[in-house]
């Protein structure tokens, strides 16, 4: 069904019960059943595909290499002839139902001419949505280029465009086409540049303690202020007292007046409660940094080993959108982490390429 936020993507909405029997199809190919005597034990036992119909080994082929319940959804370029349009995978927003590991014994035990359609153009654009329109902010989606050359085979170039420029055209805005290869390149060295260094990521806590410090420091400074005006309190109160007995002031301005401090003792009793408590709070939300270090002591490895549906999920797990300059200089994108980040954003790092000079302190 298509996609009510972009027609050019499509995905079938998968029911518990339709997931159950998936599976059950799945694991019976694995089991050394062949399409025809899925189809036909299915068909015995009352089952029928979702159009109502009896199960042939047509439709358990086409279960069998349907990227929808591997998460992936299928996304049909709007440009050219519905002929020439061009396909490609981009992951989905619903669960997976069928493990990796069962996908993959599946695919492999396929004969060749089975296999799905699209497996040579197959290309998985992790950074879907996550990388945002220098233009307008929107996310950006995946687009393709063919370019027929005068040699036997035509080549596909692969980019990210603005999700509002694919939809409405320019009159919503620029073409703007980010290279597919580069930008997710540059995102994964990033990442994992900065999962890898513990001192880069030291540097961000200290960060984000700063970051607290600023918060609480205003905070500080109208307590350190309430104290001293606490401070002057019985001195005030003893004047008040000189001044009656010396005749200066009545009993009844003395009881007056003495009433005034006692309020204002206690409105700054009050606000110092206050401000304490809220203190208090914010030092609770700060994360120790051995924490931080053990939850992504792994990651880099990950990221870079990772097969590309498990990477998207790692960069979908961690990263909250992608930022580029409008001159779309690749090398200043700023990657914003989510709260699997702890909301620190990554910016460019001075000599990106190289080694940061703390990195190589660390490993000579
Ligand atoms: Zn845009």
């Amino acid at each position: 069904m298509p996609d009510p936020t972009n027609p050019a993507l499509s995905y079938t909405e998968i029911v518990p019960e339709e997931a159950e029997l998936v599976r059950y199809i799945f694991q019976s190919y694995v089991d050394g059943q062949g399409y025809r005597s899925i189809a036909h034990r299915l068909n015995r036992e009352g089952f029928a595909t979702k159009r109502g119909k009896a199960f042939s080994p047509a439709t358990i082929r086409s279960i069998l290499t349907n990227r929808n319940y591997i998460g992936l959804i299928t996304y049909s370029s709007q440009e050219g002839t519905a002929k020439s349009r061009s396909r490609s995978i981009v992951t989905g927003t619903h669960e997976p139902i069928i493990e990796m590991e069962l996908w993959n014994q599946v695919q492999e035990l396929l004969p060749a001419g089975s296999k799905p359609v699209d497996t040579l153009h197959a290309r998985l654009f992790p950074l879907s949505g996550l990388l945002k329109c220098p233009s307008c902010g929107k996310g950006m989606i995946p687009s393709h280029v063919h370019r027929k050359r005068k040699s036997i085979s035509s080549t596909i170039s692969h980019y990210y465009i603005c999700s509002d420029y694919a939809s409405h055209g320019s009159a919503a805005c620029r073409a703007y086409h980010i290279r597919a290869d580069e930008v997710e390149q540059r995102v994964g060295n990033r990442l994992a540049l900065f999962l890898s260094n513990p001192i880069l990521i030291e540097k961000l806590m200290v960060k984000v303690q700063k970051k607290y410090e600023n918060e609480v420091a205003p905070l500080r400074e109208r307590l350190k202020r309430i104290a001293g005006e606490e401070s002057t309190l019985p001195k005030r109160k003893l004047r008040c007292y000189e001044l009656f007995e010396e005749n200066h002031i009545a009993a009844t301005e003395l009881k007056q007046k003495l009433e005034d401090i006692k309020r204002e003792a206690e409105k700054l009793q009050m606000e110092r409660a206050e401000l304490e408590r809220t203190v208090s709070g914010f030092s609770k939300q700060i994360y120790p940094l051995e924490q931080v270090r053990q939850a992504v002591e792994n990651l880099e490895a990950i990221i870079r080993n990772a097969a590309p549906p498990q990477k998207m999920a790692l960069y979908r797990s961690l990263i909250q959108s992608i930022t580029i300059p409008p001159d779309r200089d690749m090398r200043q994108a700023v990657i914003h982490g989510n709260a699997g980040l702890f909301h620190l954003s990554i910016s460019p790092l001075s000599n990106e390429g190289g080694e940061p000079p703390e990195w190589k302190k660390q490993s000579g």
